[in-house]
């Protein structure tokens, strides 16, 4: 072999080398891969620069926390109505809403009814207590006979102090993000010795979704996509509560 054919053969050697190398790796990451799964494996670059494989990272805080929803009324109960509109109904499509809202969030929902029965108030207590959840939130739709009364009120009830502060800071928290879209008046926050209130051993709000008898929020409720952003603004409030220390 003739000296430059000799560097050629060389050259050669290391060429063929490295690619059998690359290949053995690249059958490695395939056989690893294939370990792991279905787990989804994104690229990410570190800190220092380098690449680095990192499994997609799940909040470990959003799993561990169980919502409890309740729609106000329900079977024989309409609650308050006009019409052919009934509280019922708005409250339980409400709950729907949030329910799916929340659970692609990584939530677990509880809710107290998910048709057109009726619950007693005492079992909707029990079903509460007995559940495992952190919060609980009972959707309501206001009437009075004043037509001009508009607005979200969130109320609150603690027995002698019981989780007071707890209570006080889930209804203004509740408060503030329901009346983040459509133009929604906020009425506040109040204290009233409401049933599930007093009987929830956990952190609980009932949020009185506008006043069927005023033209304006009738007009609101009225409209699914209206029922679904109040919805998942109320579910983004409980995330936000969940999410303080
Ligand atoms: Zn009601």
């Amino acid at each position: 072999m003739r000296i430059a054919n000799r560097k050629r053969f060389t050259f050669s050697c290391i060429f063929f080398t490295l690619i059998l190398l690359l290949f053995g790796k690249a059958a490695i990451n395939l056989k690893e891969s294939k370990i792991m799964g279905s787990q989804p494996v994104v690229m990410a670059v570190g800190k220092n620069g380098t690449n680095k494989l990192e499994t997609t990272k799940v909040d470990k805080h959003l799993k561990k926390d169980t919502i409890v929803l309740d729609a106000g009324h329900g079977g024989i109960d309409n609650g308050t109505s006009y019409k052919n509109l009934y509280e019922k109904n708005l409250t339980l499509k409400m709950v729907k809403y949030a329910e799916s809202y929340l659970k692609s969030k990584g939530y677990t929902v509880v809710l107290t009814r998910n048709k057109d029965e009726l619950i007693p108030l005492k079992e909707i207590g029990r079903r509460v207590n007995a559940s495992s959840g952190t919060v609980f939130v009972s959707i309501h739709v206001n009437s009075i006979s004043d037509p001009n009364f508009k607005g979200i009120t969130t109320l609150y009830y603690d027995v002698q102090g019981y989780e007071k502060q707890e209570r006080i800071k889930l209804a203004n928290i509740l408060e503030k993000e329901a009346v983040k879209s459509d133009n929604w008046t906020s009425k506040g926050i109040k204290k009233q010795n409401v049933a599930i209130l007093r009987y929830s051993k956990i952190p609980c709000a009932l949020v009185e979704c506008g006043f069927i008898t005023n033209n304006e929020d009738r007009d609101k409720l009225c409209k699914d996509e209206v029922l679904k952003r109040l919805s998942q603004n109320i579910s983004d409030g409980i995330i936000k509560y969940l999410k303080q220390d």
